[in-house]
């Protein structure tokens, strides 16, 4: 049997498999959320979130709901132009979780939607020097390129089991620059690996070593 974990980068739900080493995003209001003690988990205000604050200040909210937990990585966070909180007060948000990161030296997990370069904008004047995880990467190799450039991360979820376009998007990446995820969605980070591998024309336990070094990378 093989050591090495099967490493879910983003996901909603507790995973209590011992070999899926899982980072359980923690949604505002959701603070309180019973984690066993070993469960690693991210927290953030997403931007589907904004409209439902009822907090003074973000980096109090952050500070207070970290500091005793010691979270892995703050997320997800970012800029979604598909909903209607308004993109200036969405960035506002946005940049002051960057600076709890900063402060904090935590990774980030980014929510992006047709905010590409908006978000690269802010990484250049906002930079964390920590990892920067693009969450649920479905968009074509050239922006894929794009971000790399910027050194982000990029990781894969449920749409890479059928999407082809998307599958041979990831199998032109460098593999030192990938995640895989389960995000919201009721499927195993187990098929995710297996696809992955298969695209990639790797195996799975080579593919799980390669993951696990980018995680230690940057957690
Ligand atoms: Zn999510």
């Amino acid at each position: 049997m093989s050591s090495i974990p099967y490493i879910d980068i983003h996901t909603h739900q507790v995973d209590s498999e011992k070999e899926i080493l899982s980072i359980v995003n923690l949604d505002i209001g959701n603070t309180k959320h019973e984690l066993n003690m070993n469960q690693a988990y991210s927290i953030g205000i997403h931007p589907w979130d904004i409209a439902k604050l009822q907090i003074d200040s973000v980096s109090d909210y952050l500070n207070n709901n970290t500091t005793n937990k010691n979270p892995a990585a703050i997320g997800e966070i970012g800029l979604d132009k598909l909903i209607k909180t308004e993109i200036e007060i969405q960035e506002r948000i946005f940049i002051e979780q960057l600076h709890v990161a900063k402060n904090q030296q935590k990774p980030v997990i980014i929510h992006c939607v047709k905010a590409q370069e908006e978000i690269l904008k802010i990484k250049k004047s906002n930079d964390t020097g920590t990892a920067w995880i693009f969450h649920g990467y479905n968009k074509n190799l050239q922006v894929a390129k794009g971000f790399l450039k910027y050194d982000f991360y990029l990781s894969f979820g449920e749409n890479l089991l059928r999407n082809e376009k998307l599958q041979s998007v990831f199998k032109q990446l460098p593999l030192d620059k990938i995640f895989l995820e389960t995000d919201d969605k009721n499927i195993s980070i187990k098929e995710i690996y297996s696809k992955a591998a298969e695209v990639k024309g790797i195996k799975i336990e080579d593919l799980k070593k390669q993951i696990l070094l980018n995680y230690t990378k940057c957690f």
